[in-house]
C-alpha cells in the first residue's frame, strides 16, 4: 500500500482485490460514523448495516491499512494473558464476560467467512503455542490447565507430537488450541468491508477524520474533502489512530513486528513440515512465529522494525533462523518482508472508552486482534443500537490513560531486538 512493500508486504501480493470505494464527497448524514477500516471498524460497519442503520465508514488511507493488514494471522482464542490472571484483573464479571466473548472469537470469525462467503485461506485446524525449554514447559502446561478447566478445546502436546506436526525436534512440547486458526488477513479485512456494503454500508477511504464538532446532539466529522454528520461515532483507529481521537493510540506501547515469507517451498518439504498447517508462536521472550500460506510459502516472523538498519538486521536474522529451524529447507529465498506496529497496553488488557458523548472505542488488542476486533465490532454495534448496555460490555469503561516515557519504551522494544537479532540470539 503506498507503494510500499514493506508495509503489508505477502498479504498486498496475494489478497483478493479491495472492493471499490472512494473519498467522501460533499455532506452526508448518517446513524452512525465509523472511523477506521481494519477489523473493528468493518464489523462495527457490518453489523450496523445488517440491523438497518445508516453506516458510513471512513479510512484514512485504505481498508486494512493498519495492523489488520500487515498481522501474522493467527486467529487466536482470548487474549494473550492466561485466564486467571484476566480474572484476576478485571474481576469476575468483567473477566469471565470477556473470556467467554474472546474465547469464542474464532467460531465468529469463522461463521462470517462462512456466511459471506469470504476468500481468505482461512484454516481452522488449531494453533500451536511452542514451549522453549522448561520454563516454557511450565508457562504452557499452565495456561492448559486454565483453559482446560474451562472446557476449553486445548491439549499438552508431548515433544515427540509436536516434533511430528511442525517437522523438527526443537520444542520440549506445545500447546495446541483447536478453537484458533490462520488466515490471510487482509483478504479478510477486504472480505468484511464488501460484505459491510452489501449490507448497505457506505466506506470511503483516502478519507482521514481531521476534526469532530459536536452540532447539537449529532457529531460532524470533516476530511479533506467532505464532512459527516452522525449520531454516534465508533471510533476503530487503535494503534494506527491519530487525530481527532488520539486516546487509543497514547495508552498504548507500539512494539515493532516483521515477517519474512520464502517462495513456495517443494511439495515434499510442504508434507514434511507443518503438514496440518496449524499456526505456530513460541514462548521466547523475543517471541518467534512461522506459519504457511495457501501457495506453501513459509512465513517466519519477530520482533523488530524493518527500517534503518533493522532491515539488514532482521533479515540476516531470519535467514539464519529460519534455516537453524527447519534445516531440511536447505538455502532460503525471500519473497515478501513487511511489519507492523502492535499496540499493547500496561496491563495487557484491552480498553472501552466513551471518548465524548456517543463517542465510542475499543482499543488496546496487544496482538490479539482478529477475533478480539471482529468481536468487538460486533459488541460495539449492539451497544450502539441500544442493544447491549453500557454496564453489559466485556470491559468496563475507562478513561484513556498515558504509559509513562512511551518514546523510550517503543525505542528500547525496536532497538532491542535489533541488537538480540545482530548478536544472533538463540541461533
Ligand atoms: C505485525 C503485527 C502482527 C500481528 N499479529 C497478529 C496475529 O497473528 N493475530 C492477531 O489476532 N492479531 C495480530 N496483530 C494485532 C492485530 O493486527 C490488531 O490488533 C488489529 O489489526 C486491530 O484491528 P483494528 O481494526 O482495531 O485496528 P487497525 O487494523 O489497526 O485499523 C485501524 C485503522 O484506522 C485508520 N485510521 C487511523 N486514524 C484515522 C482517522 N483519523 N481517520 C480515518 N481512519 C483512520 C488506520 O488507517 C487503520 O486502517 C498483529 C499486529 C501487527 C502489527
Amino acid at each position: 500500500m503506498q507503494n510500499d512493500p514493506l508495509s503489508h508486504g505477502l498479504w498486498e501480493m496475494t489478497a483478493p482485490p479491495a472492493p471499490p470505494t472512494s473519498a467522501l464527497k460533499g455532506e452526508v448524514r448518517a446513524d452512525v460514523a465509523v472511523v477506521g477500516c481494519g477489523y473493528t471498524g468493518l464489523s462495527t460497519a457490518l453489523h450496523l448495516a445488517e440491523a438497518g442503520a445508516k453506516v458510513v465508514a471512513l479510512e484514512a488511507i485504505e481498508i486494512g491499512f493498519g495492523g489488520a493488514g500487515r498481522n501474522v494471522g493467527l486467529v487466536n482464542a482470548g487474549m494473550w494473558l492466561a485466564p486467571d490472571d484476566i480474572i484476576k484483573r478485571l474481576g469476575a464479571d468483567y473477566g469471565e464476560r470477556l473470556l467467554g466473548l474472546l474465547g469464542g472469537g474464532p467460531a465468529e470469525v469463522y461463521a462470517l467467512v462462512d456466511k459471506h462467503g469470504i476468500d481468505c485461506e482461512l484454516v481452522r485446524n488449531g494453533t500451536l503455542h511452542c514451549a522453549v525449554g522448561r520454563s516454557g514447559l511450565a508457562k504452557i502446561e499452565e495456561r492448559a490447565r486454565q483453559w482446560g478447566a474451562r472446557g476449553a478445546p486445548v491439549r499438552l502436546l508431548t515433544r515427540a507430537e509436536t516434533a511430528k506436526r511442525i517437522g523438527v525436534d526443537i520444542y520440549a512440547g506445545s500447546l495446541l488450541d483447536l478453537r484458533a486458526g490462520i488466515i490471510q488477513p487482509l483478504a479478510y479485512a477486504r472480505g468484511l468491508a464488501g460484505a459491510a456494503i452489501a449490507a448497505g454500508a457506505a466506506i470511503h477511504t483516502r478519507s482521514p477524520v481531521r476534526s469532530a464538532e459536536r452540532t447539537g446532539k449529532a457529531w460532524t466529522l470533516a476530511t479533506d474533502s467532505g464532512t459527516i454528520t452522525a449520531d454516534w461515532i465508533a471510533v476503530a483507529t487503535d494503534a494506527y489512530g491519530v487525530a481527532p481521537w488520539p486516546q487509543g493510540r497514547r495508552e498504548q506501547i507500539c512494539v515493532p513486528y516483521f515477517n519474512f515469507a520464502t517462495r513456495p517451498l517443494g511439495a515434499e518439504l510442504q508434507a514434511a513440515i507443518l503438514p496440518g498447517r496449524e499456526g505456530c508462536w513460541d514462548t521466547r521472550l523475543i517471541m518467534n512465529s512461522f506459519r504457511f500460506d495457501r501457495a506453501g510459502r513459509l512465513l517466519f516472523g519477530s520482533i523488530g522494525a524493518l527500517r534503518g538498519t533493522g532491515l539488514a538486521v532482521h533479515r540476516a536474522w531470519s535467514m539464519r533462523a529460519l534455516k537453524k529451524t527447519f534445516p531440511q529447507i536447505g538455502e532460503v529465498a525471500f519473497e515478501a518482508q513487511w511489519y507492523g506496529m502492535m499496540g499493547m497496553t500496561d496491563d495487557a488488557l484491552p480498553r472501552f472508552h466513551r471518548l465524548a458523548p456517543n463517542v465510542v472505542t475499543f482499543c488496546g488488542y496487544n496482538g490479539r486482534g482478529i477475533g478480539t476486533g471482529t468481536v468487538f465490532g460486533r459488541v460495539l454495534a449492539d451497544h450502539i443500537l441500544g442493544k447491549l448496555s453500557e454496564k453489559d460490555l466485556p470491559l468496563p469503561v475507562t478513561e484513556p490513560d498515558a504509559p509513562a516515557l512511551p518514546a523510550l519504551k517503543e525505542a528500547y522494544y525496536e532497538a532491542g531486538a535489533q541488537i538480540a537479532h545482530a548478536v544472533g540470539a538463540w541461533l
